[in-house]
This record gives C-alpha cells, structure tokens and sequence, in this order.
C-alpha cells in the first residue's frame, strides 16, 4: 500500500462531507479500521498524523483536488491533500480524526453491539443518550476538524490560487508576448508572402529576360555576321571611293576646261549671234528694206475673180484685164492688161500661216534691233483686218499681230539662255479724221484724254495720255488686242462702219540687254490697219464723210509721199503732214523695215479700187529705202 502511494505522489485528498466514505492516507491499513473498533479492543492514544499531507513536488491540477470516494470508510473523516511543498504553503499538522475520536471515545458507554451489518453506523439503543450525545459530539468535533482543515486548505487553494493568478498574469504576459511574436510573425508572413510574390514576379521577369537574352543574342549574332558583310563591303566601298574620288578630281579638271570651253563657245556662240542677225539682216536688205506683198481675197466661193490673173510660174507678178467695148462698134473690143509685180503676190488659197512664214524673218529682225513697220492697204472689203488680226476664235485663221507676238516672246524664251533680256511694252492707238484715240483706254468715255505726238530722244516718237502697258507673255497681248477691239466695235455703234475709215496701230516696244556682254539693243514692231483707200465720189462725199475723206487721202498719200522722199533720199521727209507717218517716224526710214501687203478685192466691179491699189503699192515697191542699221550701242 505505501508503495502505491508513494507511486502517486500527485493525489490529493479533499475533505469530504461526513455522510461520504473518505479513503484516508494513513501510514497502513490497520489505521483504515473503523475507530469504534479499535477503542473498544485497546485504547490507543494515537500521535496526532498530519491530516492533510502535501506531498509530491509538482503542484496538483485544480481539477485533482476533490479525492475520488474509493471505498466507505466508517466514523473517518480525515483529508489528505496532496500540494506542492513549495511557494511557503504552512503544512500544519492535521490530526487524525479517527485518532482523535478513539480518544475521545475511549471513556464512552459500552458500544452496543452492532445490530446491522458490519459496514453500517453503530446503532444506539434508544435508551443510551448518553451514547447518542456522545456520537454527536464526535460528529461535532470531526466537523470542526474538518472546518479546520477545510480551512487550511482554503488557505493552501487561495495560495495556489494566487500563484495561478500569479502564474495566469505571468502566462497572460507570456500570451502578450506570443501574441506580439506572433503579431510579428504574420508580417513576417505577409513581408514573406510579398517577398515570394515578388520573387515569383521577379523570376518570371528573369525568364523573360532570359528568353530576351537569347533573342538578343541570336540578334547580336546575326548583327555580327552583318557587321563582317557591312566591313566587306566598307572595304569594297571604299576601293570604289578612291576610285570615284580620283574619277571626281580627273571629272573636276575636265570640267575646269569644259568651262573654259563653254566660256569660249559662248563667246563663240555670241559673235555668232552677232554675225547671224548681220547676215539676216543684210538678207533683208538684199530683199529690200521695202517690200510690198499683194494678197487677193478669195471670193465666197474661195475662186479668184475673173479679172485677176495670177500667173502659175510667177509668185511675183498679177495681171489685172479689162476688156472695153468698142465705142463706134466699128472695131474689135479692146483688152487691156495691167501688170504688177511685187516682192509676193499671194492668191485667194494662201493661208494666215503662209503669209506669216515671210513675215516672220522681219520679226525676227524686230529682235534683232531693227524697226519693223507692217501696213495692210487696201480699200475696204479687201481683207486688211483679217491679214492683221484674223479670228482669234480660228486658231488658223490667227492673223500677223497674234502670230509675231508668240514668235517674238517664244524666241525671247531662248535668247534668255545667251543672256539676253528683254522687255516689251505695248500700245495700241487708233488715227480717225486726223485725231488719236487710245485702244487700250479702259475709263469713263467722258473722260478720254486728248492725246498728242511728241519726239522724244532718238527719234522715238510718243503719245502723250497714252496707256502703255508692259506686257511679259503672248496672253497678256492678246487680252490687250480683245480690249481693243471692244473698243473699236464701241465706237463703231455710234458712227457707222468707222473703223474701215480710221488707221489702227498696235506698236509693241522692244528692249533687250545682255548685261554679260555689255550689249542693248531696242525696236519697235508696228503693225498697221490702214483705213479703206476707196475713193469716193465728190458728189457723194459731204460734210462728215467729206472730212473723213480728206483725212484719209490726206494721210495715205502723205504716207506715199514718205516712203518715195525716202526712197530719193531727200532732204525733206513731209512726215509731219499726218498723224500717221509722224506718229510713225521712228519704224519707217533709214534704220527700219517696211513692209506693205496690199489688198485685193476680187470682185469686178472693185476693178477701178484694185488698180488704184496696185499702182499705189508699186509706186511703193519701186522706193529703195537707205540701208538700214540696228539700233544698237
Ligand atoms: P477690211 O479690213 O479690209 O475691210 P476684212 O478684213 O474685214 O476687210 O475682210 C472682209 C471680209 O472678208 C471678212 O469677212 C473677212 O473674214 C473676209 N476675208 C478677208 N480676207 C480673207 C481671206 N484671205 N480668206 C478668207 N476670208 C477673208
Ligand atoms: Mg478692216
């Protein structure tokens, strides 16, 4: 039995109430008999025994506190509680209520004999009080002692409970602390999960930059194996520039005597240029300084008239026959042939671009310096305003004015390349009844200028009041010609048929300059749309168309008187005696060119107009005007 005890050294014995058998902790198991018993066999006065022994150096649990209640034990109310020694709990020696109650059942009344079972509580006859009180006092003290160490044990439990609480605040500490660790622990976690995250970003970016390693490594090959092709080819590149640099400096000598050689080919080319317009020049005056060419209008069925005879052999020559009846009717009919010759006659087949052809070389001289003069004569009907205008609907029927305009602007384009540049300024001024009349005049009517002919320095001749307009292309002319021509077809509204009874002159201005060569040269191209040289009966003429009349002759014939005092190289030109031949002045004698188309009707009874024509142009054609020369310094 002590063995076992000793083995359980933990086990507490907790006092128990009276009614419950307690399994004491006595030292052997005769002091487990019941007290009764052994008084009444031999009083024993028993050494008080600790009732409560603390045994053991662990603290018990709290829930081990209350003994188990193995086996009833009679009038025994002994606790064992087994404690730790430790922490100061005052171990106070508890006595042995067994003990105790021998002692103090030991001068008791005889016990009577059990009547029940041996287990069961002696019974008390019902005449022995004296037990019963006794049995009641023991019962007392057995409380007492178990108050006391009840008592005692509540002290030991407030003890353990103060060190529970104790070690509860100590363990609550703990609990703080573990829970700050743990507190700790979880950021630690979650800077952990971070970390992870991120290494798991970081290594899938490792890879990525691993894969773009590669890449870049396959491309940094591919670049290498392109670098040792590009070094080739540098090489070869740079073989071929030594070769082009040296080709460069042997193409940059050449080029130094190619320059050399265009200078002198220039120059060349300029003398040429100069010897070119000389030999043009004196060509024209081979063909004459004055030439009369004779065009025939076709009539409306586009034939020649029956008194015209135009011989097939002869570009030159036109015959006009007249057969006149025989008065007395006695002789035969006489025919009458009437021949002229001019530098070209032209039949009713020629076109606008056949005619121009011989003009042109006179344009040409234009811009060579030399002062053109072109007139149309002829009476009206003949075909003067078709010869000098055309229709600029008709691109074929274009007459000499568009037609010298495109080729003085189109050879100025080329004469650009030698250094050549020109300027043009254009008029155009209309001669009726002795009076001038701007063209290109584009105010109010009431306020027309009077305009007057004045001599300016060289011989040119100006209007004053006049709009000379600087012109830089063909357009430009030809929108100056339209506006002209409106202005003729204004006037001609209020006077019936005025402009076959008024001069026309378009005169376009020219100056050019080589500033590389030191060279200017000037001219004027004028063409000229005389009025109808029809004559007119004087019965017929009064008043205005008297006038008209007068003016007209006037100026044609002085015109004529003109050219022949040039031809005979007289000392007095009369060209003062009209408008036109002093407004002309400067583009008719010694240094210009002239050249007169005379116009042929066709029809028959314009007979006596054509002759009158012809013989006037011959008189014309017969003058040899002094050699003429360029207009340059
Ligand atoms: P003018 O100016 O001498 O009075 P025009 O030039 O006005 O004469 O000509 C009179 C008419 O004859 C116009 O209708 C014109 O178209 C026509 N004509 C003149 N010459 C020719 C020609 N060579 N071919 C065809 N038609 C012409
Ligand atoms: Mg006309």
């Amino acid at each position: 039995m002590n063995a076992s005890r000793k083995d359980q050294p933990g086990l507490s014995r907790l006092p128990v109430m009276a009614s419950k058998r307690v399994h004491t902790n006595f030292e052997n198991d005769d002091d487990t008999q019941p007290v009764q018993k052994k008084s009444r066999k031999e009083p024993v006065s028993v050494k008080p025994q600790t009732a409560a022994t603390i045994l053991g150096t662990r603290r018990p649990p709290i829930t081990a506190t209350r003994a188990p209640i193995s086996r009833p034990m009679r009038g025994v109310g002994a606790a064992t509680v087994a404690v730790a020694p430790s922490r100061g709990v005052s171990k106070a020696p508890l006595v042995s209520t067994a003990a105790k109650r021998g002692k103090m059942t030991a001068g008791a009344a005889p016990v009577v004999p059990k009547t029940g079972t041996a287990d069961g509580p002696p019974r008390r006859l019902p005449w022995d009080m004296k037990g019963k009180v006794s049995d009641m006092k023991g019962k007392l003290q057995d409380y007492q002692i178990k108050m006391k160490s009840a008592n005692m044990e509540k002290e030991n439990l407030m003890g353990s409970l103060a060190e529970l609480q104790s070690r509860a605040a100590e363990m609550e500490r703990d609990l703080s602390k573990s829970q700050e660790r743990l507190r700790v622990l979880l950021g630690v976690q979650e800077e952990l999960e971070r970390v992870s995250s991120e290494k798991k970003t970081l290594q899938t970016e490792l890879s990525n930059l691993r894969d773009k390693y590669r890449v870049m490594e396959t491309l940094r090959d591919s670049q290498e194996t392109e670098n040792q092709t590009l070094k080739m080819k540098l090489s070869v590149q740079e073989s071929t520039l030594a070769r082009v640099q040296d080709s460069l400096r042997r193409s940059e000598d050449e080029g130094r005597s190619l320059k050399d050689t265009v200078a002198r080919l220039e120059d060349e080319l300029h003398a040429g240029e100069m010897e070119r317009r000389q030999l043009h020049n004196t060509l024209q005056e081979l063909k004459g300084n004055i030439r009369v060419f004779c065009r025939v209008r076709p009539l409306a069925n586009g034939a020649l008239g029956e008194h015209i005879q135009l011989p097939a052999n002869d570009a030159k020559a036109i015959t006009l026959a007249k057969t006149e009846e025989s008065h007395t009717g006695k002789s035969a009919d006489t025919h009458k042939n009437y021949n002229f010759s001019f530098d070209r006659v032209f039949g009713p087949g020629a076109t606008q671009q056949e005619i121009f052809e011989e003009i042109s070389l006179l344009v040409q001289s234009a811009l060579d310096g030399y002062s053109v003069c072109c007139f149309a004569y002829g009476q009206t009907g003949s075909g003067k305003t078709y010869t000098m205008e055309g229709d600029a609907e008709d691109q074929q029927a274009r007459g000499m004015i568009p037609r010298a305009v495109q080729q003085i602007f189109a050879a100025t384009h080329k004469l650009a390349a030698q250094g050549w540049e020109f300027s043009f300024t254009a008029s155009f001024v209309e001669i009726y009844n002795e009076c001038l009349r701007d063209l290109l005049y584009v105010g109010k009517a009431s306020k027309r200028p009077e305009h007057e002919i004045r001599q300016s320095a060289g011989n040119k001749m100006t209007i004053s009041n006049l709009a000379y307009k600087k012109v830089t292309s063909e357009d430009q002319v030809l929108c100056l010609i339209a506006l002209a021509n409106q202005n003729r077809s204004t006037a001609q509204t209020t006077q019936n048929d005025r402009s076959s009874r008024s001069h026309s002159v378009f005169q376009l201005d020219i100056e050019g300059i080589n500033t590389g060569r030191d060279v200017k040269c000037n001219s004027t191209l004028c063409l000229v749309d005389l009025a109808g040289s029809e004559r007119m009966l004087k019965s017929q003429s009064q008043g205005e168309r008297f006038k008209e009349m007068t003016a007209i002759n006037g100026s044609l014939s002085n015109l004529g008187i003109v050219i022949t005092s040039l031809a005979n190289k007289e000392s007095h030109v009369p060209y003062r005696n009209s408008k036109l031949t002093y407004l002309l002045q400067g583009c008719l004698g010694g240094n210009s060119k002239t050249l007169m188309f005379v116009n042929i009707a066709p029809e028959a009874d314009s007979f006596g107009e054509t002759l009158n024509s012809l013989r006037f142009a011959s008189k014309v054609n017969c003058c040899t005007i002094g050699t003429a020369s360029a207009n340059r310094k």
